[in-house]
């Protein structure tokens, strides 16, 4: 049986053309390799669980009436921001009859994130992705 002995890959431009190869042509501005070159720096920096980390270690230092601003630059990012915040300012987290839960420790500032506007996006694309989600600490 034969056994393939692939070339190692050296450059991020050689594996960008892999990239673009192994995928069907799809008119974007954005080249298909973009979405992979996330995943692998999201992976070996630990990006997410690095946010879990610091939004936790937020609730111990912040002070009454301390502002958490958090933008997030990919979906994956914003999810774990979004149930963060979720979590920490509902009132109620146990779902008992008899609630056990403390009182929450922040209150969201705005609902929805807050987002590039079309000025912001023509002068500065890549903030197309950015997300701001903003709470305020009511609870030391
Ligand atoms: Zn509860």
């Amino acid at each position: 049986m034969e056994t393939r002995r692939r070339k190692a890959i050296e450059t991020t431009k050689e594996l960008a053309d892999i990239i673009l190869q192994a995928t069907p042509h799809i008119k974007s501005n954005i080249h298909p390799a973009t979405r992979v070159f996330q995943a692998v720096r999201i992976e070996v920096n630990n990006e997410l669980k690095n946010v879990k980390q610091v939004l936790s270690d937020i609730l111990t230092l912040i002070d009454v009436n301390g502002i958490i601003s958090v933008i997030s630059f990919h979906s994956l990012e914003d999810r774990i921001v979004k149930q963060f915040f979720k979590r920490e300012s509902q009132k109620c987290r146990c779902n008992n009859i008899i609630c056990t839960c403390e009182p929450p420790k922040i209150e969201l500032v705005n609902k929805k994130p807050i987002q590039a506007g079309e000025i912001e996006l023509k002068e500065n694309p890549p903030s197309r992705s950015a997300k701001l989600r903003i709470a305020r600490c009511i609870r030391g």
